[in-house]
């Protein structure tokens, strides 16, 4: 079992998992563009491991589920029934954070197999739990629990020196679902982005959403809008995570979920 850890020039550098077994190999994530995905496959080949025959979508964005089309045609995609909706939504050429990434023309491929909660797959001696935990990051985030190894392939509800994104999830739902990843007792977690981690990633993520919510009571409270609560709220102790804008999102959702309403619920456009 391997992760693939790409350089991260800004562009979409999803994490893949790279799991073998006497049937085939199994990827986790099919990446953001072609080019992507082809060093996917291509560290598949460098491990003779046989060909790709599944393709688990930890969620619908296009930084993970994009590059499967081309780049493993012989594949069964495998995604929770929320991500096939959502990518089935967005069309031909899926929206979302990563759909500027330069693809280079890859196709994405509408999960043929999808589950609600929970789908074990067998890969020899090995069993990979997909399991449902969102709405987090999204509406339909799944994780990737390898009981046997203790690893734990997180997708984006847990990110490496970078700040969540829960705007098209729920804060509230992604500290749930983090409680839900500690109970595993994971001693890797592949997060989304970003090197390869312990258990401590969990912790981080979680003191981080917590911060988030204090931040948007004060703001909800005083009646200023997430953009204005985030210029004045000091980064403090996660001044070290990259991408620190997406506070102001984070504040949105949580004003949401102060306004009431079921968790993951659409967002009106700002
Ligand atoms: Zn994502």
């Amino acid at each position: 079992m391997f992760a693939h850890v790409p350089y991260d020039d800004g562009r979409c550098p999803a994490n893949a998992g790279i799991i073998t077994g006497p049937e085939g190999v199994t990827v986790i994530d099919a990446v953001a563009t072609a080019a992507r995905a082809r060093a996917v496959r291509a560290a598949v080949e460098s491990l003779g491991a046989g060909p790709v025959r599944r393709i688990v979508h930890t969620h619908h964005h296009g930084g993970h589920a994009h590059g499967d089309g081309d780049a493993f045609p012989e594949a069964t995609v495998i995604a929770h029934a929320l991500t096939r909706s959502e990518m089935a939504g967005a069309g031909p050429r899926p929206t979302g954070p990563c759909s500027g990434a330069g693809r280079g023309g890859v196709r994405s491929v509408l999960p043929s197999v999808t589950f609600e909660e929970r789908l074990t797959l067998h890969s020899g001696d090995r069993s990979v739990e997909l399991v449902f935990c969102g709405p987090a990051h999204t509406t339909n985030d799944v994780v990737v629990w390898l009981p046997g190894d203790r690893v734990l392939f997180a997708g984006d509800v847990v990110l490496a020196g970078a700040a969540p994104c829960t705007l098209m999830g729920s804060v509230e739902g992604a500290l749930r679902a983090i409680g839900m990843l500690r109970a595993f007792g994971a001693r890797t977690v592949v997060c989304g982005r970003g090197p390869i981690r312990d258990a401590r990633v969990l912790d981080e993520t979680e003191a981080y959403l917590r911060w988030v919510q204090v931040v948007a009571m004060r703001g909800w409270q005083r009646g200023l809008s997430p953009a204005e609560m985030a210029g004045q709220a000091p980064a403090g102790p996660f001044s070290h995570l990259g991408r620190a804008e997406r506070l102001v999102g984070n504040l949105r959702r949580a004003y949401a979920e102060l306004d009431g309403g079921p968790l993951g619920r659409p967002l009106e456009p700002p």
